[in-house]
């Protein structure tokens, strides 16, 4: 991994309209990407991790603009992506790529494996004979583990762990520089989970790849991911290290996720923490912290509070009002000082 910063996003959000009536007018906003800062170094793997419904996705689409975003700025080696248009946007298509959780549905099951990867091949213009076009579907075939006479086959002729084979066959098609890895290993049996994971984190080093890996599940990202953010609602209430957020987590929420990841030693018992309640809807946030209604430490003041991101000074950043970083300059300078318990 280097030091050099190819992705920076910076207050990104995404609001969905709700539309009523006859005249399909807006009556509110569902916030599924509320105001997300993260950047992410050339080599490295950040893990996004949170609840389905808590806009991990759409952060992953949004910077990809897939989806276009609502405000924010999304840098991609210091060019703005929000903004860019024509041969640019073109350009920047093959150099970030996704990775679906679905392979089967992303993938046209009219089309050979083989029709399909020169296809985009040739619509980059990335080699300029037949031949040479075919040669690449064999390496591409061959570097994700697949025998190349597998080209002729149909995508329903693959086991959902050869299909994900596939369409990372189909990002590394462009040879993108950063990939959002979008729950690739969700709809995979356990078994087949860490042979795909062990694939990305090879081409990784092969290729000097990026990725956003997205999870909804701390253990998918244990060993991939060199840092990990965990998303709530809308918003980022953790950032640390992967080695730190696993041994010492800080927010509420993530402590909770941590105690339901399972133990490679099964003597091994952690404290379960069980969140009570549903997630609130991302149409109607709650005030102040907007895990207050579930969060197993809640104070007054968090009802009435909403915390910052707040960098402890080692880079482990986290959202709650149970430590003094996250504190709203104004309410700690305020007249109405808020008191801190460190429960
Ligand atoms: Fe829990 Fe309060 Fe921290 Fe929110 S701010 S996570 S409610 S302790």
């Amino acid at each position: 991994m280097s030091n050099e910063t190819l992705l920076e996003v910076t207050d990104l959000k995404k609001y969905f309209p709700i539309k009523r009536g006859l005249l399909a007018k807006t009556v509110g906003h569902v916030k599924a990407v509320n105001g997300v800062t993260f950047s992410i170094k050339r080599g490295e793997t950040l893990g996004l991790v949170g609840e389905s419904g808590c806009g991990k996705t759409t952060v992953g689409r949004s910077i990809l603009r897939l989806v276009e975003p609502t405000s924010g700025s999304v840098k991609f080696e210091g060019r703005e992506v929000t903004t860019m248009e024509g041969s640019d946007m073109r350009t920047l298509r093959r150099e970030m790529q996704i990775i679906f959780q679905d392979p089967y549905s992303s993938l046209n099951p009219r089309i050979t494996v083989g029709g399909m990867l020169s296809e985009i091949i040739k619509f980059h213009k990335l080699r300029s004979s037949d031949e040479a076009v075919q040669q690449r579907v064999k390496e591409l075939l061959d570097v994700v583990g697949l025998r190349p006479e597998y080209a002729r086959r149909y995508p329903h002729e693959f086991s959902g762990g050869q299909r994900q084979r596939i369409g990372i066959a189909r990002a590394l098609s462009v040879e993108p520089k950063f990939i959002v890895c979008d729950e690739p290993v969700s709809a995979l049996d356990v078994s087949i989970q860490s042979q795909v994971i062990n694939l990305l984190e090879d081409l990784q080093k092969e290729f000097e790849l990026t990725y956003l890996f997205i999870a909804h599940d701390l253990s998918v990202v244990e060993h991939i991911a060199d840092r990990v953010a965990v998303m709530y609602l809308g918003e980022i209430v953790e950032i640390a290290d992967a080695g730190e957020l696993y041994s010492n987590p800080k927010h509420p929420y993530t402590r909770a996720l941590l105690s339901a990841v399972p133990h490679p030693d099964p003597r091994y018992k952690p404290h379960r923490i069980v969140l009570s309640g549903d997630v609130p809807s991302p149409a109607r946030l709650p005030d102040g912290c907007y895990f207050h209604p579930r969060c197993p430490q809640v104070m007054p003041q968090c009802k009435m509070v909403h915390p910052e991101l707040g960098d402890d000074g080692t880079g482990h950043v986290t959202r709650c009002l149970l430590y003094p970083e996250s504190t709203p300059s104004a309410v700690a300078a305020g007249s109405r000082p808020i008191q801190i318990q460190t429960s």
